[in-house]
């Protein structure tokens, strides 16, 4: 079987192991753990498997560069994330054949992540030198009020294995830009695109005489015993977390001792409404974009597709024909549109969620199982005729599974739209404004896309409200998550 295609050159500089102090290393006792092509289940690289004292060494590192860094002026941060944007954008090619190895998304998907998770750091690069105060008069004319901002200071930022390069650097990008020194504990299914970001900025700051202390990550298969003493250590002033609902509210549980500074993208059970009056060739266009991104393992993927009963079948229809057509591979070779899930227990999930609502009366267009052979594959599936209490409409997905609920009316849409403990993203086709004027009112969803398949945007702030999470990344949000105020009275 043919392993995944990564260049020598990229093989020969890939660091494995952890960094700390700006340098890379073995774990204590030289642990390592295995990653794996999820396509094909080849081992591609042991990698060093931190332990809690390992934790407390990167720490030590984020803490002892903290004043130097947050001293350096904002201008040299600046042009630190631009080089840092630019020698990423220039191995764009390098980065996504990582990406795909480890991760399984097609090429072309991996490469648009590349693109986009380095935006971040040159959003973050032009804001961090717009960093604004206030001075004033107090109303009673005693004195002025002066109110400033300065970094948090030593965050600790987990990120998930789905998108490895933009969940990182979503992070990074402002909390270097703020002057917060960071610890990175990347997931384990996907840590070796985490950690060619943090070499290429570990160089510039070599390069640029700058300390070295300032970004250091922990790859590690022992996530809570890694991370748990972090947060009880007084040293750590920020928990920057995403990750699933679960983990992340046993985490903030954890937080509340030290009362830390945190940042929660959880997740997400997106509807995707279908009004009657919508174009429904630009709202197939747009569930297939918005449900099979990554294989549906996105946290903004469209989990539940709201269809209004006049359009439902058609719409259900429509999108099978076009699931059926889609090519399941690989992600490296031509002409693949869906990659592997993640590993074999997401396909079983998937797959019970799908046996569960076909118990209930569920209809498969397509799709409904896995495929034989090597690799953790799903087929793309659209199930018609489901009820909106079964699991499938429930539960995050995080597969390429499309459930199809038709409603009645606009006021039904919305309370269908609105029943979830989730409120990450929401998807609302339509030609009317005031529908989607309506949609952006009450859909309770922190982004909200109207006839668009798609929201993210490093300008724009990304998140959620409910238990879909805290704060913003992204836009002039994203680097007040890493900002606190000051207020001086004189
Ligand atoms: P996960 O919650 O299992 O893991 C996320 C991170 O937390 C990983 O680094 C993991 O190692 C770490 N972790 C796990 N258990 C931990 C513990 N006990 N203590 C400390 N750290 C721990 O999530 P996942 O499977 O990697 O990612 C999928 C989930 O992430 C989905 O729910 C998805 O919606 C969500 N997600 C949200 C966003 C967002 O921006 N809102 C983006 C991507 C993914």
């Amino acid at each position: 079987m043919a392993a995944a295609p990564l260049s020598p050159a990229l093989v020969a500089h890939l660091p494995t192991g952890m960094l700390a102090g700006g340098h890379w290393g073995p774990a204590a006792g030289g642990r390592t753990f295995e990653v794996a092509d999820p396509a094909t289940g080849q081992v591609l690289f042991d990698v060093a498997d931190a332990s809690a004292d390992d934790g407390r060494r990167a720490l030590d590192s984020a803490s002892g560069a903290a004043a130097a860094w947050r001293a350096v002026a904002p201008r040299e941060r600046s042009e630190l994330l631009r080089a840092v944007y630019e020698r990423i954008v220039a191995r764009a090619d390098a980065f996504a054949s990582l990406i795909t190895a480890e991760c399984g998304k097609p090429l072309a998907e991996a490469r648009a992540e590349v693109l986009y998770g380095a935006d971040f750091l040159r959003w973050y690069a032009e804001q961090a030198v717009r960093t604004d105060g206030l001075v004033r008069t107090a109303p009673a004319g005693t004195n002025r009020q002066h109110v400033h901002r300065r970094p948090v200071g030593p965050a600790l930022l987990v990120t998930p294995w789905n998108f490895p390069i933009a969940m990182a650097t979503r992070k990074i990008g402002p909390a270097l830009a703020a002057g917060c020194t960071v610890v990175i504990k990347p997931a384990h299914a996907t840590p070796l695109t985490t950690m060619l970001v943090a070499e290429v900025i570990r160089s510039e700051l070599a390069d640029r005489g700058l300390p070295a202390g300032v970004v250091n990550v922990v790859p590690t298969t022992s996530a809570g015993d890694v991370v748990g003493p972090l947060l009880a250590d007084e040293r750590l002033r920020k928990l920057s977390f995403t990750g699933s609902t679960a983990v992340g509210s046993s985490l903030l549980r954890q937080a509340a001792d030290q009362v830390l500074n945190c940042s929660m993208e959880l997740g997400g059970n997106a509807p995707f409404v279908v009004f009657a009056d919508a174009d429904l060739d630009a709202a197939l266009e747009g569930a297939t974009v918005a449900k099979l991104r990554n294989a549906g393992q996105s946290c903004v993927a469209a989990n539940r597709f709201l269809v209004h009963d006049s359009l439902a079948r058609e719409f259900a229809r429509r999108l099978a024909d076009r699931f059926a057509r889609l090519r399941v591979g690989r992600g490296w070779d031509d002409g693949v549109d869906v990659g592997p899930l993640i590993d074999a227990r997401a396909v079983e999930k998937v797959d019970a969620l799908v046996s569960d609502a076909t118990d209930h009366g569920a209809q498969v267009l397509t799709g409904g199982s896995a495929p034989d052979g090597p690799g953790s594959f799903y087929t793309p599936t659209v199930l018609a005729g489901v009820d909106a209490g079964q699991r499938v409409v429930r539960e995050e997905i995080f597969g390429p599974v499309a459930p199809v609920v038709a409603f009645a009316d606009d006021d039904e849409a919305i309370e269908l739209a609105n029943d979830t403990e989730y409120g990450l993203a929401a998807y609302a086709y339509t030609t009317s404004l005031d529908r989607a004027l309506r949609a952006s009112d009450e859909i309770e969803a922190g982004m909200i896309g109207i006839n668009r398949g798609m929201v993210s945007d490093a300008s724009a702030p990304f998140g959620g409200v409910k238990q879909s999470g805290l704060g913003r990344e992204g836009g002039e949000a994203g680097l007040e998550e890493y900002l606190e105020t000051v207020y001086v009275a004189l």
